[in-house]
Order: C-alpha cells, then sequence, then structure tokens
C-alpha cells in the first residue's frame, strides 16, 4: 500500500455481543439491520481481535508494525503500537459489573497466570493482556451506569429503605466498604439466595407492572434478575446495584472511570475511548468468570462521588476531554454550516464522523476524502489536513495527549 498520503480510509469491526441492540449500530454505519443479530460494540483501532482494514486492502496492527514510523517518534517509543481502542457502545442489556487493573498489578496478574500455565484462552483466565484499561465514556443517548460506591449517607438511606437488606447496616459500621462488598461476594450461593429471594419476589411484580423509575436501584435489581438469574442461581452482583452509584447521563457528557472503580453499563449508547486492552474482573450480572480474591485485589474501598469530565477548548470547533490517562485523548469537533478548521496530527489518530458529512483535504498533496456519519478515517503522523463543511458536522477524533510527544 502506498503511504505517500498521510490521510486514509478506515473501516471498524462490529463485535455481535448478547447485550447489544440490535439497529443503533448499523444504522449508524448505514448497513443492512439483521433480524436477531445483535450489534454490541463498533471498533476503530489496531487490537489484534479485531484491527480495522484501511483503504480496504490492509490491517490497522499489520500496517503500524510493517511500517511503526506512522505512529509517530514520541509514541512509537513510548508505547510500540497504537496504545488506543475507539468504540461505539450499544447497550441494550445491563453489562457485568466490573473494575479494571492499574497497570502494575496488570503486569504482575498476566507474568503470574503465565507462569501458572493458565492457557489465555482459558474460561477462568482473568488477565489477557499486561496492560491497563482506563475508560472514558462519552454519550450518545440519555445514559445509565453504576459507577462507584455511594457515600455513606446514600447507601445507609438505600439500605434502610429496604427491610431485606438492612442486615448489611450493621456489616458496613463494623468494617466499611471492604467487609461490606467482602461479605456479598464471599456469601454462600444458599445465603445469597435465601436475602436476595424476598426482595425479588416484592420488587419483580412493582418492575413487571412499569410502577418503578429508572432512577430507582429496584428497577436495575429486577431487570439484572430477568436477564441473569437461572433456575436455582441467583446473582449475588443484585447486591451491588445497591452499593454502587447509579447514574443518570444526558446525551453529549463524559466520564471517566480509573482503575479501581467498580463499574457497569446498565443502558444507552455511548461513544468509549480506552487504553488499548481486554482486562476485565468482573464482579457479577453475568454468566462469565467471577475470581472474588482476585476481583478484591483491585477494587478501592472509598466512596466516590460520580463528576463529569468537562471539555477543553482546543480550538475553535475542536474540544478534547483530559483525563489522566497517557494512552489517550477524545476530542470533539464541532463545526457549523460552511466552518473549516485545521488540524495537525503527531500520532496516528482516527476520525469518525457522527452527524453531517465533512471534507478532508490534506494540505500539499491536496488529497481529498469526503465523509459522512458513520464513516472514518485514518491520519497518520505530520499530517496537516484542513476539514470544512458545508452543512455542518460533528466527529469524534482519537489521538494521545501531548504527554506522550
Ligand atoms: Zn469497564
Amino acid at each position: 500500500m502506498d503511504i505517500q498520503n498521510k490521510l486514509f480510509d478506515l473501516e471498524g469491526t462490529i463485535q455481535p455481543y448478547q447485550w447489544g441492540g440490535f439497529t443503533y449500530i448499523p444504522t449508524l454505519l448505514s448497513r443492512e439491520v439483521k433480524a436477531g443479530q445483535p450489534s454490541a460494540e463498533y471498533w476503530l483501532g489496531a487490537h489484534v481481535q479485531a484491527p480495522s482494514i484501511v483503504n480496504g486492502e490492509v490491517k490497522l496492527d499489520a500496517l503500524l508494525q510493517q511500517h511503526p514510523q506512522l505512529l509517530g517518534a514520541a509514541v512509537q517509543s513510548k508505547f510500540g503500537r497504537l496504545p488506543y481502542l475507539l468504540k461505539v457502545l450499544d447497550v441494550k442489556d445491563m453489562l457485568s459489573i466490573q473494575v479494571h487493573p492499574t497497570r502494575q498489578s496488570a503486569v504482575e496478574g498476566y507474568a503470574a497466570e503465565n507462569a501458572a500455565g493458565v492457557a489465555l484462552s482459558a474460561s477462568n483466565r482473568n488477565y489477557k493482556d499486561d496492560n491497563h484499561k482506563p475508560e472514558l465514556a462519552f454519550t450518545l443517548s440519555e445514559f445509565w451506569l453504576l459507577h462507584g460506591f455511594r457515600e455513606p449517607g446514600s447507601l445507609k438511606e438505600v439500605l434502610a429503605e429496604r427491610a431485606e437488606l438492612q442486615f448489611l447496616l450493621e456489616v458496613f459500621e463494623e468494617g466499611e466498604y471492604a467487609k461490606l462488598y467482602r461479605t456479598v461476594m464471599e456469601m454462600q450461593d444458599e445465603e445469597v439466595g435465601a436475602r436476595l429471594l424476598p426482595l425479588l419476589d416484592r420488587i419483580l411484580p412493582e418492575y413487571e407492572a412499569g410502577r418503578l423509575l429508572k432512577s430507582n436501584p429496584d428497577f436495575w435489581a429486577a431487570r439484572a434478575a430477568i436477564t441473569y438469574n437461572s433456575p436455582g442461581r441467583i446473582d449475588r452482583g443484585i447486591f451491588s446495584i445497591y452499593l454502587l452509584n447509579l447514574v443518570e447521563m444526558k446525551k453529549g457528557q463524559a466520564i471517566f472511570q480509573d482503575a479501581g472503580v467498580l463499574h457497569a453499563y446498565l443502558e444507552g449508547q455511548n461513544v468509549e475511548i480506552m487504553a488499548n486492552s481486554d482486562n476485565v474482573l468482573r464482579g457479577g450480572l453475568t454468566p462469565k468468570h467471577v475470581d472474588v480474591p482476585e476481583l478484591m485485589k483491585h477494587v478501592r474501598f472509598v466512596p466516590c462521588i460520580p463528576q463529569l469530565l468537562p471539555a477543553t477548548d482546543v480550538q475553535p470547533f475542536e474540544k478534547a476531554f483530559v483525563t489522566p490517562a497517557e494512552d489517550f485523548e477524545l476530542h470533539l469537533l464541532e463545526l457549523p454550516a460552511k466552518a473549516a478548521l485545521e488540524l495537525h496530527t503527531a500520532t496516528t489518530d482516527i476520525l469518525l464522523v457522527m452527524e453531517g458529512t465533512l471534507d478532508i483535504t490534506e494540505t500539499g498533496t491536496g488529497f481529498k476524502l469526503t465523509q459522512s456519519r458513520g464513516e472514518s478515517v485514518l491520519l497518520t503522523a505530520g499530517a496537516t489536513v484542513k476539514i470544512s463543511t458545508a452543512g455542518g458536522c460533528q466527529a469524534f477524533r482519537a489521538t494521545v495527549p501531548a504527554a506522550a510527544k
């Protein structure tokens, strides 16, 4: 492939996970909606499991291995690969409660499992790679999630209001968050059933009758029971729905999830950018492997006040969502009709158009691509491009923060 240009068409991969919705992602990408076929995630990046395709012919991971200079010198020496993964998510059924390790503990955990001879593909494997996985989510709709432990006042109120959960008030008084979480995660299955069944028997009819609001954790506990319980097995993750902050986000807001923060996406669509990793430790609401001792090592047992991440101006029509993560930075380009801006790249950037149509022209060569909603391009290091739009547009730019440059 000719790499004289620094601007390329890019095509991502749909992941058909069971929890995904059916129409949002195919509609965004102008693809056919297939009956019964969920489209949970759309990946743009160089992850080995699903590398994006450049100019319809070359896998992005292979291209960057062959021409690492396309990453730019700083990212090439610091990471040696594309350090981020950009996704669009369509969450129909709630995802597992999870936490991600720090980079240091991922390095140690990955080495320990290798040394113990646990196969990478084994169902009880915790660490798929040696990297951390901080995440930034930007909402494309109203979005619901669980994020970090409730503050003491709010936690006690939620427990006190429900007779079936009041036994946890004493546990919290004795040993705060660590003892509380350990108690529900290490409880015998019979006791999980005995504790949660009376609660579910009470709230499920309310849920079925449409009498519960989404702002009430009972709504999500009932939905979780319908989604994840099987005969004779009640998912202990239902306890966590009451222990964690239940957050409603409006369309167009951003939140950052660092290592150690328990979280779960409940419903809605978002754009997510993360370090290029697949390290997830689960705490329930899943049929997948739950390794409680390993999980406990990574959870930060502190209360959390969920904070929306403010945007920082970069230049007219371009904003950035700055986080402590060195691996990625998400920018939002919003151009009114007839507006234009110029971009310079120091590494491999990905642009995803969310609304409208834009023209992107490489300075010097004059090479031009016209991209509309759902289409994306790759810009390699050292590109200077002009972006213009006749009717207005919105696009995301995935890049690496200045700290890496
Ligand atoms: Zn996560």
